[in-house]
């Protein structure tokens, strides 16, 4: 089914807000999450600090990648952020500010489901302004011993991930998806969060994990063949395919869409922030451009940046069908 990359930043239409406990503290946290005018990203704003600081979803600001990702310094900070931002990205929301009165992103339950109804709800609003892509242009490579994470030039956004545990449960599993926010809803977004039993008995005695209960995590029994939860799976392979959504979540760090192919292997929260961080530091393995479609012309504008010009933008005209590289279209 082809599909085009939405070419203009998108907000929602109006603030909505839900609460639920966090993941470690069991705390009850609110939340809302508010329109924002263009180019202002994804913000968190922590709203029961005195100046009410704002810390924006960015590569450079991640502080901690234990069980899940932190952002912003000290007490200024905030965790568990990317199923969230999972929910963001995946609906194809450019800019919003996110209010929260704790320093943990509710868990909800386990994954981005509950935000996807909040975002429904919100409504999407498409704003006056070109989405800047980061479109890779040569392959990026990040290794870990065993681990490995990568991006290859692609003409769409695709996520291949895969997963290996000992035991018999979830053992080997593999998923690929061409993420579009169609996708992204129906294969991904339900898919919750997992943990080994013991791994949270041991996280519960360090006063970790105090929110997490069968309702919001996949818990897998001390014989690694069963689940504690009685309603079981979502998915058959709902393990991987969460794990595609923290990459997505992770990923939303990098502040823009991705034009490019991702191919992770047994990767986790901080293989994604090393990652991402060899990205940034190879700006000539990517490129920002930005999609115009004018009325039903099929004159397409391709404006790239150019790193000896800073930020300012040098338009480039082409029509479609031009086999002039860089593809400014993405049809799948
Ligand atoms: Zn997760």
């Amino acid at each position: 089914m082809p599909y085009q990359i939405e070419p203009f930043q998108q907000t929602i239409q109006r603030a909505v807000s839900c609460y639920g406990a966090g993941l470690h503290t069991g705390r009850t946290v609110h939340l809302t999450i508010n329109p924002a005018p263009v180019h202002t990203g994804i913000q968190f704003l922590r709203s029961d600090l005195p100046d009410r600081p704002v810390i924006p979803a960015s590569v450079e600001q991640v502080s901690q990648t234990t069980l899940a990702t932190t952002i912003g310094e000290g007490k200024r900070a905030v965790s568990t952020t990317e199923h969230l931002l999972a929910a963001l990205r995946g609906s194809g929301i450019d800019n919003a500010v996110i209010e929260l009165d704790s320093h943990e992103v509710p868990i909800m339950d386990g994954s981005a489901g509950p935000f996807i109804r909040l975002l429904k709800t919100a409504g999407i609003h498409r704003q006056r302004a070109l989405r800047k892509v980061m479109r890779i242009t040569r392959p990026i490579i990040y290794t870990e011993g065993d681990k490995s994470i990568r991006i290859d030039p692609y003409s769409g956004y695709k996520i291949t991930a895969r997963i290996q545990f000992d035991d018999a449960l979830i053992n080997e599993q593999q998923y690929s998806i061409e993420v579009t926010p169609e996708r992204f809803m129906k294969e991904i977004a339900k898919a919750r969060t997992f943990g080994f039993v013991e791994q949270v008995e041991h996280l519960w005695q360090n006063g970790l994990a105090l929110g997490g209960t069968l309702d919001n995590v996949i818990a897998i029994h001390w014989d690694r063949r069963s689940i504690l939860n009685e309603d079981g799976l979502r998915f058959d392979d709902e393990f991987i395919r969460h794990k595609v959504l923290d990459i997505i979540g992770d990923m939303a760090l990098l502040g823009s869409p991705l034009l490019g192919h991702i191919t992770a292997n047994c990767s986790g929260h901080g293989l994604h922030h090393s990652f991402m961080k060899t990205i940034i530091e190879n700006p000539h393995s990517w490129e920002y451009v930005t999609f115009k479609k004018n009325g039903d012309s099929l004159l397409r504008q391709a404006v790239r940046t150019t790193r000896g010009s800073g930020n300012r933008f040098a338009p480039l005209f082409r029509p479609l069908g031009s086999n002039i590289s860089p593809q400014p279209v993405c049809l799948i």
